[in-house]
């Protein structure tokens, strides 16, 4: 949806993306901090839930005999824009097999990657993976709602998954998929692409510096006006089925995802509004819809999504001392980061529309392999993946009810 390519995009096109890594080291320094005393009677969550590790660039292994082989499965435009060409640039993953509903497709994509007519299979033929060598990893880049299922077949065949955001539509298939990997003793990693970008990671050392001294409210947008929403028979992020939900599963989650590692925190009271659709095309999913999380140490974020506001992707961080501003947080190409202290602004970022080496989408690729050989947990894994799920079906219930919601932390502990 909307992945343009390079050529096309405007000067200042923007993406989805996840900026969760930022967050990771935003609160870092503040993790110590008193905890506010949780209002309503909730329970707080278990401490130590933040922190997640910090990302560096990751490129740095030695290469191994043979690079890992990736099976892309559904070739729509994230994965055909964005993924494949990705593999060019990466050190130590390669593309070797594609799976998808479309044979005359798989056979054109596989001709211009080199991928032999053997190594192209269909979601039906899907499972005799299981026989393939060359396929180390199954990176899945389906509608929402078909990642559970893939996921849980790759695991039964035996290989390691990548799997695209939002990691599935319910908390139960979340739990179906982590049990999966466990069972087959293989990795599970959720496409938060922005764990590798490298303006996000300019971000994540400045605010490690406590640039801006105690982050105390968020506020993160993300709408996309060039999404896919015109017709819902025909569109699966329309179809409540497929997508699970509207803006919120498609680009609000990466503010959910990245305003928890802001507050280097989980949320215990979640708070949402949806804006009445003003167009049947929205009959089954949401268009307009913000939320608000409170967190322990007393910070607060804020988030809205849409598929009929300007193309958005930022994240507005307020500490006592300063403001960090990502304003795009999340395209694709360029993203930038600007630190407003007394008075002054200092800015970074990166060209607009140059893949170089250290592009977010080959780092993430080649991210897996090297987790896998160091026998280290990735970055993104399943139980935050889930996590960010649990979320969003917070976000719908507050919604629905128009209450606020305690978010439920029962499993967490058990699912790390
Ligand atoms: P598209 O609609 O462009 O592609 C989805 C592909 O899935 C189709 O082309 C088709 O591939 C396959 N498919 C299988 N079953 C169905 C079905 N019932 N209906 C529709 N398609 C089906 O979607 P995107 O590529 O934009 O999104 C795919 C996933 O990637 C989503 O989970 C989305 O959230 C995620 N995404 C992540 C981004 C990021 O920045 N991390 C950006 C964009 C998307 P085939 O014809 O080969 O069978």
């Amino acid at each position: 949806m909307n992945a343009r390519s390079p050529k096309d995009a405007p000067k200042n096109a923007t993406r989805r993306g996840v900026v969760g890594a930022l967050g990771a080291s935003l609160l870092a320094g503040s993790a110590t901090k008193a905890m506010a005393q949780p209002s309503m009677g909730f329970a707080p969550p278990p401490s130590g839930l933040g922190g997640r590790p910090f990302p560096n660039l990751l490129r740095p292994l030695a290469n191994g005999p043979r690079k890992f082989g990736y099976a892309v499965v559904g070739l729509g435009k994230y994965a055909i824009n964005q993924i494949l060409p990705a593999f060019a640039e990466c050190q130590h993953a390669r593309l070797t097999a594609l799976v998808s509903g479309d044979a005359t497709k798989a056979r054109r994509i596989g001709k211009q990657y080199g991928i032999s007519e053997s190594n192209l299979y269909s979601y039906s033929d899907f499972d005799k993976i299981a026989q393939n060598p060359d396929v180390d990893a199954v990176y899945i880049i389906l509608p929402n709602a078909l990642h559970a299922d893939f996921a849980v077949r790759a695991f039964r065949a035996g290989k390691h998954v990548m799997c695209e955001k939002p990691m599935a539509t319910s908390v139960e298939d979340c739990q179906r998929m982590i049990d999966a990997g466990k069972r087959a003793n293989k990795e599970l990693m959720i496409g938060y692409r922005c764990h590798f970008d490298p303006i996000t990671n300019k971000a994540i050392s400045l605010a490690r510096s406590g640039a801006i001294g105690k982050p105390q409210i968020i506020t993160t947008d993300n709408n996309d006006l060039g999404a896919d929403t015109t017709d819902p028979t025909t569109h699966w992020r329309l179809t409540r089925a497929l997508s699970g939900g509207g803006s919120l599963m498609d680009l609000g989650i990466y503010g959910v995802n990245g305003s928890r590692y802001m507050m280097n925190d989980d949320p215990i009271e979640v708070r949402a509004m949806i804006a009445p659709n003003s167009s049947p095309v929205f009959s089954q999913v949401e268009d307009i819809i913000t939320w608000q999380f409170r967190y322990r140490s007393g910070g607060i974020a804020h988030g809205s999504s849409s598929f009929t506001t300007y193309s958005t992707t930022r994240f507005c961080l307020q500490g006592d001392k300063g403001t960090l501003l990502m304003d795009p947080a999340t395209s694709y190409w360029s993203n930038r980061v600007s630190l407003c202290k007394s008075g002054d602004i200092e800015t970074w970022s990166t060209p607009m529309f140059t893949i170089d080496a250290l592009n977010q989408f080959s780092a993430q690729l080649d991210h897996l392999p090297i987790s896998i050989a160091k026998g280290t947990r990735v970055l993104a894994t399943g139980e935050e993946g889930m996590q960010d799920v649990r979320l969003l079906q917070s976000i719908y219930k507050a919604a629905h009810t128009g209450r606020a919601v305690a978010t439920d932390w029962s499993d967490w502990r058990k699912t790390i």
